[in-house]
This record gives structure tokens, sequence and C-alpha cells, in this order.
């Protein structure tokens, strides 16, 4: 079991209990530089770096100019992001476009996957990201429903789709759950946030995505090995992890 989406903290990295590796996803450059960190006290600790989009930086090119210098340097990182665009909250369009163009050109460069974070603004992040050609990377915490899969995975490049913890309370995510093809989705957390059943509205942790593993396995109607070697096997190709 893969958690592919957490964010945690010194202290936190114990519960991971069971899991193969999770991937430390990154707001903003102090993330990012927490994440490396991080994974070189545990193994299973990826870390990612990025700039989410409700957390741009007054410096945006010296902030890109500093990822890019991460990226050079460490070679274990294994994505960019989660990086996107968010219009829950207030928001300015022109420069959501710049940061995430900025990291979508990096991971084209430094030959990495994309997390993509996308809240409100789903047909606004599939036009720029169908405007490039072979990228690859994952809609993180997919809420596009069953209409835009096929949007999604008709776009240049190689595609999948992050389900959280609210897959096991949310009947129209099982829904979507259902038209998303078996070889292009992960499972990820989201931790501390999106705390799957039986430990909803507590804080969530990255071994808590077996539950969203079990629900998956019922989903499908399949047993949790398979289900558990499907999901695996789409987290190794998309972050190059085997
Ligand atoms: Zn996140």
């Amino acid at each position: 079991m893969i958690d592919t989406h957490a964010h945690i903290r010194q202290g936190d990295e114990q519960k991971i209990e069971g899991l193969e590796c999770v991937i430390l996803s990154a707001s903003n450059l102090s993330d990012s530089a927490e994440n490396i960190r991080l994974a070189e006290t545990n193994e299973k600790l990826l870390p990612a770096i990025g700039i989410h989009p409700q957390d741009i930086p007054e410096d945006v090119d010296g902030t890109l100019v500093n990822l890019e210098e991460l990226l050079k340097e460490h070679k274990e990182i294994v994505a960019v992001g989660e990086c996107g665009l968010d219009f829950s909250r207030e928001y300015d369009l022109n420069t959501q476009v710049r940061v995430f163009k900025g990291q979508i050109e990096l991971s084209q460069k430094y030959n990495k996957p994309l997390i993509i974070h996308s809240r409100k603004a789903m047909d606004e992040t599939i036009a720029i990201l169908a405007s490039y050609q072979n990228l690859r990377g994952v809609i993180h915490c997919y809420s596009g429903g069953k209409k835009r899969i096929n949007k999604i995975l008709n776009m240049n490049g190689d595609w999948y789709f992050g389900i959280d913890g609210n897959l096991t309370y949310e009947p129209g995510l099982q829904e979507v759950l259902m038209g998303i093809p078996k070889d292009r989705l992960v499972l990820e957390t989201d931790s501390p946030e999106l705390t799957p059943v039986p430990f909803r509205g507590e804080t969530n942790f990255p071994e808590y995505v077996k539950y969203v593993y079990e629900m998956v396995s019922k989903l499908w109607g399949l047993s949790i090995e398979d289900t558990e070697n499907q999901i695996d096997k789409n987290a190794w190709q998309l972050f190059k992890l085997r």
C-alpha cells in the first residue's frame, strides 16, 4: 500500500504502519525543503516539491528559481507539486497561471510527474495541461466528476486520478470511482485532512489509506490483494518507484 499524497510534519512519520512508501506533497518553499529533510530520516518517505495555488509567494520568479535549485540538487525528489489552480478563495488568475506553468515546465525539464491541485477550476486546469505535450501526473483529490474523466485521459501524456478518504462516505464519489479505469487510479490520504471512516472527524495519517483501499476493493468487487496489486502498480508507474 502506498499513500501518494500526504502532508506530514516531524513527529508524525511513525504513522506509516504497513505502507510501502508515502509521497510528501508540498505547498510552499519551506514545505518543500522540510519534505526533503524528512525523507532523509526515513527511506519510506519520498519528497515532492511545489507551490500550492493558494500559497503563492511575493517573489514568484525567485521561488521558481529556488524550486529548480532543489530539483538540481536532490535527485530523490519524486514529483513536482502540489500545483495547479484554486478558485475557492480570493485569487489572482494571472499569478496562479504563471506559477502553475512555471512548475509544469520544471516537471518537463527534470522529467518528474506533476501532482495537480484543482479546486473549482477543473476546466481551466485541463485547458492548461492540454496545451502541453507529454506531461505525466496525477489529478490529486479528483473532483471533476464522471464527465471529465475521458477529457483528462485524452490529454496528451500519461494521467492518473488520486482518490482520498472521502470515498468512504461520499456516494457521489463512489460512483465517480467506478468510471475511472482500474489502471489509472492511485490512492491518497491528503493527511491531515479528509480522514476516512472509521476515523472521520479526527486527524488523518498516511496509514489510514488502508481504509480507502478497502473501500475500493469493495466497490470493484475484488480481493484486497488484487486491489492492492493493481493500485500499487499504478503508483510505481506514475512515480517511477521501481
Ligand atoms: Zn495536499
